[in-house]
């Protein structure tokens, strides 16, 4: 019979962590969100949420990690259904799996709860956190990211310096660029240098959603300001194949692979 996963999904091909093995700590079937990106491969329906609560227990999750088959893995990646900072749960379960696994752990965050102490001490415990940054404004964030009214643009950027501050990991900003924003590059890009993170990230939606990617001219252009910086982007990174454990599940949290 074949094994379900209700928890964990891939290993998926990421162009930024390889062969990435994701844990979904919501698990919902609606997406658990703070933001309503428009590009959002999730779809557009969201339960806005800004409250930190427990959706899984870690024991089930590592069950299913242990029962998992041996698959090569580069990171285990915290990701899924929605914003995973909003499992309250988050720090327990990084130590579990550091554990469990001898693989590195990353978390791919929305940025807007790093303000919290406690979320920065459990984000503390992952060995990479992507952080997202694709507006740079309030009002570019409303449009861009839509985001639940109680979040501000400053308090996003304040909690990553903070965060960046005190961090032992890696830290990258991935800054995901369409119409939108192309035009605010440079602004971007100078709120990038200030907070100096080990990586930047620039992506465009390749993968179905309904806002149209840039095309790579563009994106190599929007490139150049952040010369200096350590960058890499989504039309030049190389995709390793891998094999999801099981595609339904893969399916669910991702869109097509
Ligand atoms: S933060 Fe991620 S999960 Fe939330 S709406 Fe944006 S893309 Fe979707």
């Amino acid at each position: 019979m074949k094994q379900v996963f209700n928890y964990i999904y891939g290993p998926v091909p990421s162009w930024r962590l390889g062969s990435s093995l994701g844990i979904d700590l919501l698990s919902q079937k609606e997406k658990i969100c703070n933001f309503n990106c428009v590009y959002c491969q999730l779809g557009s329906a969201v339960k806005y949420t800004v409250e930190r609560k427990i959706y899984v227990p870690v024991g089930k999750v590592i069950e299913e990690l242990e029962s998992m088959p041996n698959t090569k893995i580069d990171y285990i990646t915290f990701s899924g259904r929605g914003e995973p900072i909003l499992a309250k749960n988050l720090g327990e379960a990084i130590k579990a799996i550091k554990l469990s696994r001898k693989v590195p752990v990353a978390v791919l965050t929305n940025s807007t709860l790093l303000y919290n102490d406690e979320v920065k001490k459990e984000l503390s415990l992952a060995d990479f956190v992507v952080a997202k940054l694709d507006a740079f404004s309030t009002e570019s964030l409303q449009e861009i990211n839509r985001s639940a009214k109680a979040i501000k643009f400053k308090s996003i950027l304040e909690g990553i310096r903070e965060f960046k501050k005190g961090y032992q990991g890696k830290l990258a900003l991935q800054i995901m660029f369409i119409e939108q924003n192309k035009k605010h590059a440079s602004e971007i890009a100078r709120i990038a240098r200030e907070i100096n993170p080990d990586e930047v990230q620039i992506n465009t939606p390749l993968r179905p959603c309904r806002v149209n990617p840039l095309p790579k001219q563009e994106l190599d252009k929007i490139k150049t300001y952040f010369e200096g910086l350590n960058v890499v982007s989504v039309y030049e990174a190389e995709i390793k194949k891998v094999k999801p454990v099981s595609n339904k599940d893969t399916l669910k949290r991702r869109g097509k692979v």
